[in-house]
């Protein structure tokens, strides 16, 4: 386990007080490491957790080669490229029931979707295709050619081979592809415990009455919702007044029962409050300023623990930067703790249909709609004010839109990034 030193040792031109925000990722990669521990969960369980290891396919899917279509099951080596084939109809093939009969050159079997290709043929023609006469069917010249609208044994997946490889993300297509299997349980990594506060004299919780200077809760019902859909367990341990007994007690008991812990609030330079002193005091943490907007402060280490330290992530106490801190850097240090493999949010680029004003020598991170142009591009706009407290802004958003370190005023029809959050298929 590497030291905040250490790794910052390991990086080219680390400086913590003017930090990159895409310097951010590589930092924590280095800090974060999956959790170890395994379990076996039932398949309808397994729903967003991470593969253990490798599944190696016990079975063949599809079992064996079969139709594709309803139609009619004949040997392709008969057809002629300009002549029209007539075929004499011997009988009929169900899916679940195979067929035992011999079927000669110039016979065919009636076969419905998913039912096993008799022996010998290799190719199906859909019955709409086709002009049935008595017990002869015949099939136009140039409908079909040999192995069509066969599906073959095997051709989803192999007997031995990975179906899903380590460090997936199990979502409902991965459900299906178990179960297709045949398994009913998979084995999958522990799900990390995240322990989350507020902090802040300021902050009311739900059920408080409204004083004067104070303001409700916000950021511990945002971190709710976005590690509620990450798949990790939940600490919620409330918001903690600025107080270092209360603030080292909640520290503690994070640290005690939780892998990660996130707090809000108490982390910008200015600070006049406890939340830094007591990090300090229990953990090996550093105290980033980002060259970004919104969410310049961070603070990023390790609670010290007897036998487990706990992974610290200090996020400024604005609702918006919570929520961006959260999508571009903690996110991704997270999904790599819960064991998965892919880490990062799809990132592409849009046009900006407006001008949106950017200082360069920072990143920034703006609220955006992206929608389909009537050319099928993607565009993009912003969502009206973006203040870092507005988290209207936020609500309205269906993803962030990242304007680059480099990058100046950007006008429109000019190109800009676009991160999109969606979930597993
Ligand atoms: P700080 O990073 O502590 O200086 O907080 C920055 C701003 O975010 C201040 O206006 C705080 O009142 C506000 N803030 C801090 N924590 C929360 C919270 N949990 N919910 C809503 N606003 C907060
Ligand atoms: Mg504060």
């Amino acid at each position: 386990m590497k030291t905040i030193e250490q790794i910052a040792s390991e990086l080219q031109g680390y400086d913590p007080g003017a930090l990159r925000a895409d310097a951010v990722d590589d930092f924590l990669s280095r800090l974060v490491e999956p959790v170890r521990e395994t379990e076996p969960v039932s398949l309808c369980a397994a729903l967003g957790r991470v593969l253990a290891a490798d599944l190696i396919s016990p079975i063949n899917v599809p079992p064996h080669d079969n139709s594709a279509m309803d139609g009619y099951a004949f040997a392709g080596a008969s057809l002629q490229p300009d002549a029209d084939l007539a075929l004499r109809v011997v009988g009929t093939v169900h899916a679940g029931a195979t067929w035992t009969g011999w079927v000669a050159e110039d016979e065919c079997v009636r076969i419905m979707t998913g039912a096993v290709m008799p022996a010998g043929l290799d190719t199906v023609v859909p019955v709409e295709f086709t002009r049935l006469s008595g017990e002869e069917v015949t099939i136009p010249a140039g409908v079909v050619r040999l192995g069509d609208n066969r599906r073959l044994l095997g051709e989803d997946l192999m007997t031995g081979r990975a179906a899903l490889r380590a460090g997936s993300r199990l979502g409902p297509a991965a459900l299906g592809l178990i179960a297709s299997l045949g398994l009913g349980s998979v084995t999958v990594r522990r799900r990390p415990k995240v322990a989350f506060f507020s902090t802040g004299d300021e902050i009311l919780s739900l059920g408080e009455s409204a004083r004067a200077g104070a303001i409700y809760d916000s950021n511990r019902y945002t971190l709710f919702g976005l590690l509620s859909r990450l798949g990790v367990e939940l600490l919620d341990l409330g918001a903690v007044r600025d107080d270092p007994v209360a603030l080292r007690a909640a520290f503690e008991r994070a640290a005690r029962e939780a892998d990660a812990v996130i707090t809000s609030g108490g982390v910008s330079v200015g600070e006049a409050d406890h939340t830094k002193a007591v990090m300090r005091e229990l953990g090996d943490i550093a105290f980033w300023r980002i060259a970004m907007r919104p969410g310049r402060p961070m603070a990023v280490g390790r609670l010290r623990h007897e036998t487990r330290d706990a992974l610290l992530f200090g996020l400024p106490g604005n609702p918006v930067a919570v929520m961006v801190t959260f999508l571009a850097f903690v996110r991704p240090a997270l999904l790599r703790l819960m064991g998965a493999t892919e880490t990062q949010p799809l990132r592409v680029p849009a046009f900006s249909l407006e001008t949106m004003r950017k200082k360069p020598g920072r990143t920034e991170f703006q609220r955006g709609i992206a929608s389909r142009s009537p050319d099928g591009n993607l565009r993009v706009r912003s969502t009206g004010s973006q203040g870092s407290g507005v988290l209207r802004s936020m609500a309205e958003a269906n993803c962030l839109i990242v304007l680059r370190h480099e990058q100046d005023e950007v006008a429109p029809g000019d190109t800009v990034d676009l991160l999109l959050f969606d979930g597993l298929i």
